[in-house]
């Protein structure tokens, strides 16, 4: 195996802590006890809880080791297209640890929290801003979350209008929360199909949208990490018929400082400040969704908004068209403190490199390993690119194959089988925040990997090796979990 990184190193085996735990041993020692014990009503105390037996070391290194099986961001590059998966800046977790802020309560008084109040005002107008918009709620508290408070708005807006509409037009290239949100908004989903070329035809679209049609849900970058160039063309179809356009923006991170979502037509746009903004995510974590609205949506935005007056700021609860509330408070103030330190620490010039650097590196990605995968639309993407398993067929070799073994090298699978509209997909998003050393090592450890699938195919089919766990089968974990230890 070539030079390697990450997971060729120490891993520790590891007992449980039952099985470590010996009579009598204790994480501490205090001092002989020199005073009369008195002795508690063992009906009311109870027996002892039964727990291991250990002292601090055993302790600290149990935990200590299972931290690092794990693999995150601070220990390798992670590749998962369609997430964002990149090195967020610990300044940034610093400013949002402020007692300041930690201290701060959502039910203090406005005059109180002149501060907090200014920063979500301040974050809502840099929202704005990037997306070429007139107004930005900070609620909703993640991405799906988002795209369910544009839904609610879009059919605030119709009701507004005297007619409510039935469907939402959605492609086939669109994240899988948007017919999702949709639908929990009471629409109905309208599916179209994108043209050969991977991004939505104007054509498609006129033939379905209809005075019935509430709007349109469009990803942009769409999930294929292509730019949809007739989003322009498309908007007008829609709002010839007085329908409305979502735009999916949780790939704000191709496009911040280069092309404003309001400019191509957009209506409302959510974000996922936890993949562009500086918040890591994964495994659930807290996120944030915020959306950017048009002037025409804003008296529909949910309640309370932040409003700057001659005195300072205030929340105001009740607004006359608003459709109401999205979360119990004001969203998720700890990640929109990280957002807002990381734009005003990037700068203006900063956001737009990230989005060049983003889309520089995804195609850097893409035209090195043509050669070995197969590229199904041979276009310049945006922040990722997605290859199919075509090529290794003849050699039994699949994605999953190739997914599993790429942890042998030291990295973490690109996204597999998604999206859907792609057969055997390999979808890489190396993000902005990856150097040329990483990337290129990554890039030589997928060119192994294709030539293994020639020449040593059984190697691969029961990868990985090097890692703690090897090839689960997940079917069966799928179908008889096992939820108990
Ligand atoms: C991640 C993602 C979402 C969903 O965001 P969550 O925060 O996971 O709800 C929606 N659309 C796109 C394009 C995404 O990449």
């Amino acid at each position: 195996m070539a030079d390697i990184t990450g997971t060729g190193g120490l891993i520790f085996k590891e007992a449980l802590l039952w099985e470590k735990s010996r009579e009598g041993r204790c994480a501490f020692s205090i001092p002989t006890n020199d005073v009369p014990t008195a002795q508690l009503d063992p009906e009311f105390v109870g027996d002892a809880p039964e727990l291991p037996q250990l002292g601090e070391f055993d302790v600290v290194r149990h935990y200590t080791r299972l931290s690092q099986w794990n693999f995150g961001l601070d220990s390798g590059m992670y590749p998962l297209g369609s997430c964002t998966m990149k090195y967020n800046p610990k300044t940034n977790e610093v400013q949002a640890a402020r007692p300041g802020f930690t201290g701060a309560h959502p039910m203090i008084d406005d005059e109180l929290s002149q501060g907090a109040l200014a920063l979500l005002y301040n974050l809502e107008q840099y929202l704005a801003e990037i997306t070429g918009m007139a107004a930005t709620t900070l609620q909703p508290a993640a991405g799906a979350h988002g795209e369910l408070a544009g839904m609610l708005v879009i059919h605030a807006y119709h009701e507004k209008q005297g007619h409510q509409r039935s469907k939402i037009i959605i492609p086939d290239t669109a994240h899988g929360t948007n017919p999702a949100s949709a639908t929990l908004c009471g629409y109905e989903s309208v599916n179209i199909q994108s043209g050969p070329d991977g991004i939505l035809t104007p054509e498609a679209v006129a033939a379905v949208m209809d005075e019935e049609t509430a709007g349109i849900m469009i990803t942009n970058p769409n999930t294929l990490g292509l730019f949809e160039e007739n989003l322009r063309e498309i908007a007008d179809i829609v709002h010839d018929k007085g329908g409305l356009v979502y735009g999916d923006g949780a790939n704000m991170n191709a496009v911040m400082g280069i092309v404003k979502p309001g400019d191509l037509g957009i209506d409302v746009i959510h974000f996922n400040l936890h993949k562009t903004f500086s918040t890591p995510h994964g495994g659930g974590g807290p996120g944030a969704g915020p959306i950017s609205v048009v002037k025409k949506l804003e008296p529909f935005l949910p309640v309370p908004r932040v409003e700057k007056t001659d005195d300072g700021y205030r929340l105001v609860h009740t607004t006359p068209d608003s459709f109401g509330r999205m979360l119990t408070f004001h969203g998720h103030f700890g990640v929109l403190i990280r957002a807002y330190a990381y734009i005003r620490s990037m700068g203006a010039a900063g956001l737009t490199d990230v989005s060049k650097f983003a889309v520089l590196n995804a195609n850097y990605i893409k035209a090195s390993l043509k050669d070995d995968l197969d590229l199904p639309y041979d276009r310049p993407c945006m922040h990722e690119c997605v290859f199919t398993d075509k090529k290794q067929v003849n050699t039994g070799i699949t994605t999953l194959d190739m997914a599993k073994r790429i942890m042998d090298y030291g990295f973490h699978p690109p996204t597999i089988y998604f999206p859907l509209v792609v057969h055997g997909a390999i979808m890489i998003e190396p993000t902005e925040t990856e150097s040329k050393e990483t990337i290129d090592q990554f890039i030589d450890a997928f060119k192994a990997v294709v030539k293994e699938a020639k020449e040593t195919p059984e190697l691969l089919k029961k990868a990985p090796h090097r890692p703690k766990v090897s090839r689960l089968d997940e079917v069966t974990a799928a179908r008889k979990p096992v939820l108990r230890g």
